[in-house]
């Protein structure tokens, strides 16, 4: 098995969905005791977000390939970006090491294709629902064309996934707020729901819609797996 390097902490409400993810795949997979061999980096996401908020994409991007960089010094064998967001600058860290990096919108376009949807909607942050990095790499690599919620919409996702969800609150009213989000969405011809964050499979299920959902953290726990349990 090749040990999986994971830069998380972003947030780590999130990272630990893919600990377990990972742990709980290899015992299916493997059986018995087995579990995932991990090297994990755990941001103070304050320090992240911090750079998010200010736009200091420069800093942001140091502070991923030096992560990056220690997992790999200390024996990673891939790179697992445990945010769809900070995939903003993967190009950058897949430069600073020798280790693949295993993208998240791959892992995500895969499932997409094999289900054939037309339009799914990306429920994602700001950046990764405005910015060209992600709907651009699935555009672009995939032939996927995502579409997004309305400036509202945007507002509603972007403000749940940080005040809420990566701090640990799981609310009610903000699930209503989600599918509300969801089915205008659905109304204007989407058919499928990306959850282009990975906090967001922490309010919403595929048991709450009636269309596919793709859930980024799954899909990627899944193809970090893959790749470490492949010859
Ligand atoms: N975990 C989230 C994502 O998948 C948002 C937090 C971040 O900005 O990294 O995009």
């Amino acid at each position: 098995m090749k040990t999986i390097g994971l830069i998380g902490g972003m947030s780590w409400e999130s990272t630990v969905t893919y600990y377990q993810l990972l742990n709980r795949m290899a015992r299916q997979r493997l059986g018995g005791l087995h579990s995932a061999k991990c090297l994990l980096w755990s941001f103070d996401f304050a320090e992240i977000e911090a750079h998010q908020a200010s736009g200091d994409w420069q800093a942001a991007t140091d502070a991923m390939t030096s992560a990056a960089q220690s997992v790999e010094r200390g024996g990673a064998q891939c790179i697992v970006i445990c945010t769809n967001t900070m995939h903003k600058m993967a190009a950058e860290v897949q430069a600073a090491v020798d280790i693949p990096l295993i993208h998240i919108a791959d892992a995500t376009a895969s499932l997409v294709k094999a289900r054939d949807v037309e339009k799914p909607l990306l429920m994602a942050t700001r950046y990764t629902m405005e910015q060209d990095f992600y709907k651009g790499h699935l555009r672009d690599r995939h032939g996927i064309n995502v579409c997004i919620p309305d400036d509202v919409g945007r507002d509603v996702v972007h403000g749940i996934i940080y005040d809420e969800l990566c701090q640990g609150i799981i609310s009610p009213s903000s699930k209503q707020k989600y599918l509300d989000v969801v089915q205008a969405s659905l109304d204007q011809g989407a058919d499928s729901v990306i959850f282009g964050c990975t906090e967001v499979g922490l309010l919403l299920s595929q048991s709450d819609l009636a269309v596919p959902v793709f859930d980024t953290t799954e899909l990627h726990a899944t193809a970090a797996l893959d790749f470490a349990l492949s010859g």
